[in-house]
C-alpha cells in the first residue's frame, strides 16, 4: 500500500465519523453525557490536519500515530480505548500485511482494549461490535459480510443493559438505544471495507 492508498483509507474513515458526528452524539445524549461525536469528531479532525505526516509512515507507524493523536484529542472514555485499538494494531501488523495478519492484529488490539477498558463482550460497548467483526473476519467473511455483522453487532446492543461506561450509570434505563461507541465502530468498519472495495 503506498501513501496515496493509506491516505485515501484514513480520509475515508474519518470523513465518516465527521459525517455521523451529530448522529452519535445524539445516541450519547440518550444513555450518556452527549459527547461520544464531538469527541471523535475532533479526534478525527486532528488526524486528518495531519495526514501528510502520518500517511507519510509505514502502516504500523502510521496506525500507532493515529491511536497517539485519538488518545490525545478524542478526550472522555474512547479516546484512551481507541487510541489503544490503533496503537495495538500498529505494534501487530507487518508492514505489508495479510488477510491473516490482519485478523491476528485485530484480535490482540481488542484484547489491549479490553484490557485498558477492564470490560468484555456484552457490557454494551464498542466491545460489542470489535469482537463479532473480528470473529467474522477470522472466520474468512468478505467485505459484505464484515459490514452486516459489525451493523448487526451495533443493532444487538439495544437491548442490552450497560455494564461498563457512562451509560451503566442508567441502569435499566440503558436499555432501548444503540450504544454510541458500537455505532461509531460500525461505522468505522463499513467506510474502511467500502474504500478497500471501491476502486481508487
Ligand atoms: P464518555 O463516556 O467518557 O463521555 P464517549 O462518549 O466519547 O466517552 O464514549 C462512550 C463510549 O465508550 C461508549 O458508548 C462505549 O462504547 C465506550 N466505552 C466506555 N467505557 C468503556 C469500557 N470500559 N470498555 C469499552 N468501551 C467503553
Ligand atoms: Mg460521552
Amino acid at each position: 500500500m503506498d501513501q496515496q492508498q493509506r491516505a485515501r483509507l484514513v480520509r475515508a474513515v474519518a470523513g465518516a465519523v465527521i459525517a455521523a458526528a451529530d448522529h452519535l452524539t445524539a445516541l450519547d445524549q440518550a444513555i450518556g453525557d452527549g459527547d461520544h461525536g464531538v469527541n471523535m469528531k475532533r479526534g478525527c479532525e486532528a488526524v486528518l490536519g495531519d495526514l501528510d505526516a502520518i500517511t507519510a509512515k509505514p502502516l504500523p507507524d502510521m496506525l500507532k500515530a493515529i491511536g497517539m493523536a485519538l488518545v490525545m484529542k478524542v478526550g472522555g472514555a474512547s479516546g484512551p480505548l481507541y487510541g489503544t485499538l490503533f496503537l495495538e494494531l500498529g505494534k501487530a501488523l507487518p508492514g505489508a500485511p495479510a488477510r491473516g495478519d490482519v485478523a491476528c492484529a485485530f484480535a490482540s488490539a481488542i484484547r489491549g482494549v479490553m484490557a485498558r477498558g477492564k470490560s468484555e463482550p456484552g457490557q454494551k460497548t464498542m466491545l460489542d461490535v470489535l469482537v463479532p467483526t473480528a470473529a467474522a473476519l477470522a472466520g474468512g467473511a468478505d467485505g459484505a459480510a464484515l459490514k452486516a455483522a459489525a451493523g448487526d453487532a451495533a443493532a444487538a446492543t439495544v437491548p442490552m443493559q450497560a455494564i461498563r461506561g457512562r451509560a451503566s450509570f442508567l441502569g435499566p434505563r440503558s436499555v432501548g438505544h444503540m450504544d454510541p461507541g458500537a455505532a461509531s465502530s460500525a461505522l468505522m468498519i463499513k467506510a474502511l471495507v467500502d474504500a478497500l472495495e471501491t476502486p481508487p
